[in-house]
């Protein structure tokens, strides 16, 4: 009997299990010490002296970023049509409508010149994905958001870690990124995720916002004059703040970071030179120097192939084998659709590759003889 390899996997040790069971019998489940030290040890991760917000996922952690730089009902948005709805529905939380824009064929991330072209005097923030973990075009961004007065907020779901010419993704001049611990992400916390800025003003909104708006750094200062029980609403806020349970799982995924990214390092090596090949377009890698987070591994059929791409994902599931689509774009689903009456022929890059692609397994506890059956598979398959 050969055993199903999953898509994805989380990677979780003794050291988690045994720091839940910590706070579990400490009595401080929620927001606590655990969460204090998840979000200083992320600050350190990061570097750059940034301030690390923890939430309880990154749908949460956009949301309060795109309210804590000002978006609101009239504003505009721009986005790529090639992400996970999150990164969209977050701006109609707010009342303001979402710009979806076209690819690059080769990252497969947001098309820097498409973005010009759909600036307009309502737009307000450019939201780039690094998409698969690859690092967008940020330079060219950050300038575009410069010369139109546009704040950017990064969906960095995917590009934990990353770096762009050498830096961090969190450490560059953008306003805020945002990054998931959603259980298939690079690290997982169950579900959480954390928003770190540069900018003080923006992390205590942040703050202020995640937990009801009530005001914890007035009620700090007055503190000695009112009583304990005493705090401030200053604004109606969300309930978005993580779990010291989760804070908990979150530390030590966090410690790994950097051997889970070398195990992910070696699986995608593997895979560019076992399948160099065959009739795929591999994913791109990160210029020189650069790291490649290597959450998502992402093929695309060439014409040549002997299978389409539902094909393929049937044969590698009749091989149990697990596979996903990153993504079912944006402008294909019919909320996005009808909002903005959008056309698959305003998204030509995105559409096509949409058509030809799919996403095979790759995470920190798969085997070498597990991706040997996955490489084996696709070069009977394509051959
Ligand atoms: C996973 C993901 C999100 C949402 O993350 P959650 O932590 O599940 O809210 C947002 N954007 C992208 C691109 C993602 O892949």
């Amino acid at each position: 009997m050969t055993k199903f390899i999953p898509f994805a996997l989380p990677e979780i040790g003794e050291e988690e299990i045994e720091e839940v069971v910590d706070s579990l019998r400490s009595g401080w489940v929620t927001t606590g010490p655990k969460t204090k030290q998840f979000e200083k040890s992320f600050e350190r991760f990061i570097g750059s002296e940034v301030e690390a917000v923890a939430v309880n996922s990154a749908t949460a952690g956009l949301h309060l970023a795109l309210e804590a730089i000002g978006v609101g009902v009239g504003d505009e948005v721009i986005t790529t049509t090639h992400t996970f709805t999150a990164t969209a529905e977050v701006v109609r939380y707010l009342g303001a409508d979402i710009v979806l824009v076209d690819i690059d064929s080769e990252t497969l991330n947001i098309d820097t010149e498409a973005i010009r072209e759909a600036i307009t005097s309502k737009t307000k923030a450019i939201i780039p994905v690094h998409y698969a973990g690859l690092a967008c075009d940020m330079d060219a961004i950050i300038n575009l958001a410069a010369e139109f007065g546009l704040k950017v907020i990064e969906d960095a779901a995917h590009a934990l870690p990353a770096t762009y010419k050498g830096k961090n993704i969190g450490a560059l001049k953008s306003d805020v990124t945002v990054f998931s611990f959603y259980a298939n992400k690079t690290m997982t916390t169950g579900e959480g995720g954390m928003a770190v800025t540069k900018h003080p003003e923006l992390a205590e909104r942040m703050k202020v916002m995640r937990l009801h708006g009530i005001n914890r750094d007035a009620f700090d200062r007055f503190r000695s004059e009112k009583p304990a029980w005493y705090y401030e609403v200053v604004a109606p806020g969300f309930k978005y703040n993580l779990t010291d349970i989760a804070s908990a799982i979150g530390i030590h995924q966090l410690s790994k970071l950097p051997s889970f990214l070398k195990r992910r390092q070696f699986l995608a090596d593997r895979y560019h030179t076992e399948l160099a090949h065959l009739p795929l377009v591999l994913p791109a890698r990160a210029p020189k120097g650069d790291v490649h987070s290597w959450h998502l591994f992402v093929i695309r059929l060439k014409d040549d192939a002997p299978v389409n791409r539902d094909e393929l994902i049937q044969v590698l599931a009749d091989n149990k084998i697990g596979t996903s689509v990153h993504y079912v774009p944006l402008h294909r689903h019919p909320y996005w659709q009808d909002k903005y009456n959008l056309v698959k022929e305003d998204f030509p890059v995105s559409d096509s590759a949409y058509f030809t692609m799919l996403s095979i397994p790759l995470y920190t506890s798969m085997s070498d003889e597990q991706q040997s059956r996955v490489i084996s598979v696709l070069q009977e398959t394509l051959r």
